[in-house]
C-alpha cells in the first residue's frame, strides 16, 4: 500500500450524494493545478493571444464537411439549426440587465453553485476571468471579471463505444443542453442582482481548461482533456461571466500531473499518434502537447474519434476508484484490457491493447490555415505555371480569386475592389 500524500474532498457528483473523499498517493504529488511559469504564460497571451479556430483554422474547417460520412453530416446539420438560437442567445447576454437589486454585502456563491447541480451541472467551481486565455476576437466581447466553470457529464455508455455515431450525436447533444440550461442559470444570477454572460461550449471565447484547474475542478491529462473527479475527460465545459459577489476555488493538486506520466493509455491507443509521451512547456505550462495535425484527419474521418477520451481510466472509473486502486497495486486500473484499452474503426476493424492502425502519409495531408490564405497560394501557384499571363480572356483567374476572398471574409467583390472612379 502507496503511502497517501493527502486527501481530497469534494461535493458528491448530484445534490442528493454525499461528499467524496479521494487518497492521492504521496508520489503522485506535484503542484495543486499545473506547473507553470507566470512569467511567460504572461508574455506568450500578452505577444502571441490565442485565437479561435474559427478564425484561425478555416481552411481545415471547411475540410472535414467533405470527408464527414452521411450519417455524420446529417446530424452536424440537424446539430448547427438546433443549437444556432442557442449560441445566438448566449451571445448577447452579457448587456441583459440584473432583475433584482442586489444585496451589497451577501456572498452569492452558495447560492449560484447549488443552482448549477440542481439544474444538471455535474462540477461547477468559480475563478477569475482570466482574459490570458480568452480569444483575441473575444477580447472586448468578454464582460465581468469572475468566470463560473461548469462541466455537464457526456452520457457513459455511448462514450465507451468511441469512435462510433453513437458516441458523436450525444457529444453534439450534450452542448445543446448545456448551452439551454446555461442560460436559465444566467437568468437566475441576474435574478440575484447581478450580470451573467453565457460563454457558449459551442462558441468558445477561450481555452477553458486552464480556469478549470485553477477552480480545482481536475487537472490535465495526457489526453490534453480535463480530469475531472467524477467523470474524468467525459466533461463538457463552459463558463458563465459575471460581476456577482464570489469567493473564488483554489486549484487543487489531485495526483493526475504525474498520474498519466505512469498511465500513458491514451498516449499508446491514439490511433492518429497525435499524443506525446513526454511534457513540454508550452506558453508558460508544463503539459502533454497534442499535435494537432495528427488529430485532425482522425477526428474528422472516424466520427470524432475520441479514443482518447474513451481509453482513460479515470473517465471510465472515476478518479478515487483509480487512486484508489494505484495506491493499492500500483498498478493503472484496467490497463492491458480489451475492456478499456480496444476500440474499432470504421471498415478498419478491431484494434486491441498493443494494436494500433496504420494510415498512409496522403490520408494526413489536410489543408491548414485559413481559408483565404490557402487561396492566394493557389492564385501563386498559377501565376507561376503563367495561367494568369495565358488567359485569353482577361483577368478570369484574378477576378475568381476575388470572389472567394470575398466569401471567406464576408464582403461583396464590388466592396473589395471600392467604389468606381467618379465620372468627370
Ligand atoms: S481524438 Fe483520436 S486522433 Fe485525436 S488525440 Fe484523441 S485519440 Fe488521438
Ligand atoms: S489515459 Fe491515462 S495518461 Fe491519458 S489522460 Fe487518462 S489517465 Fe492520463
Amino acid at each position: 500500500m502507496l503511502k497517501i500524500g493527502h486527501q481530497i474532498t469534494r461535493p458528491g457528483r448530484n445534490p442528493e450524494d454525499e461528499p467524496i473523499t479521494i487518497n492521492v498517493p504521496e508520489e503522485l504529488l506535484t503542484v495543486p493545478g499545473v506547473p507553470q511559469a507566470p512569467a511567460d504564460v504572461n508574455f506568450y497571451s500578452r505577444e502571441y493571444p490565442l485565437e479561435s479556430q474559427n478564425i484561425d483554422l478555416t481552411a481545415d474547417r471547411e475540410w472535414v464537411w467533405t470527408v464527414y460520412t452521411h450519417e455524420v453530416l446529417e446530424d452536424r446539420k440537424i446539430h448547427d439549426r438546433l443549437n444556432g438560437p442557442i449560441v445566438a442567445a448566449a451571445l448577447n447576454t452579457g448587456d441583459i440587465e440584473p432583475t433584482s437589486e442586489a444585496v451589497p454585502e451577501k456572498n452569492v456563491t452558495e447560492e449560484i453553485k447549488a443552482r448549477a447541480t440542481q439544474l444538471g451541472f455535474g462540477e461547477v467551481g468559480i475563478t477569475k476571468l482570466d482574459m490570458r486565455y480568452i480569444f483575441k476576437y473575444k477580447k472586448s466581447w468578454a464582460q465581468y471579471p469572475h468566470a463560473i466553470c461548469i462541466a455537464w457529464e457526456q452520457d457513459y455508455e455511448p462514450t465507451q463505444t468511441a469512435p462510433s455515431i453513437e458516441a458523436e450525436g450525444p457529444h453534439f447533444g450534450v452542448y445543446r443542453i448545456m448551452g439551454a440550461v446555461a442560460l436559465d442559470l444566467a437568468d437566475y444570477i441576474r435574478s440575484l442582482g447581478y450580470h451573467a454572460q453565457v460563454h457558449s461550449p459551442n462558441d468558445n471565447s477561450g481555452a477553458y481548461i486552464p480556469m478549470f484547474v485553477e477552480a480545482g475542478l481536475g487537472q490535465l491529462g495526457a489526453n490534453g482533456q480535463l480530469l475531472s473527479p467524477h467523470f474524468g475527460s467525459r466533461a463538457r465545459l463552459m463558463i458563465i461571466s459575471t460581476d456577482a459577489k464570489v469567493t473564488y476555488d483554489e486549484p487543487i493538486d489531485y495526483g493526475m500531473h504525474t498520474f498519466c506520466n505512469t498511465c500513458q493509455i491514451c498516449v499508446n491507443r491514439c490511433p492518429g499518434r497525435a499524443l506525446m509521451r513526454d511534457k513540454v512547456w508550452w506558453r508558460g505550462v508544463e503539459k502533454n502537447k497534442l499535435i494537432y495535425r495528427r488529430c485532425r484527419p482522425v477526428m474528422a474521418q472516424y466520427e470524432g474519434c475520441a479514443v482518447c477520451m474513451k481509453v482513460c481510466p479515470v473517465q471510465r472509473y472515476g478518479m478515487k476508484p483509480v487512486l484508489d486502486h494505484y495506491a493499492e497495486t500500483g498498478q493503472i486500473l484496467g490497463k492491458g484490457t480489451h475492456l478499456l484499452e480496444g476500440y474499432s474503426l470504421r471498415d478498419k476493424g478491431y484494434y486491441g491493447p498493443g494494436e494500433l492502425p496504420h494510415f498512409d502519409k496522403e490520408f494526413f495531408s489536410i489543408p491548414h490555415g485559413k481559408s483565404e490564405d490557402l487561396l492566394f497560394e493557389d492564385l501563386k501557384d498559377q501565376i507561376e505555371r503563367g495561367e494568369v499571363a495565358d488567359d485569353p480572356h482577361g483577368d478570369t483567374v484574378l477576378r475568381e480569386f476575388k470572389t472567394k476572398v470575398a466569401h471567406y471574409v464576408g464582403q461583396s467583390v464590388e466592396d473589395m475592389m471600392g467604389a468606381p472612379p467618379e465620372e468627370a
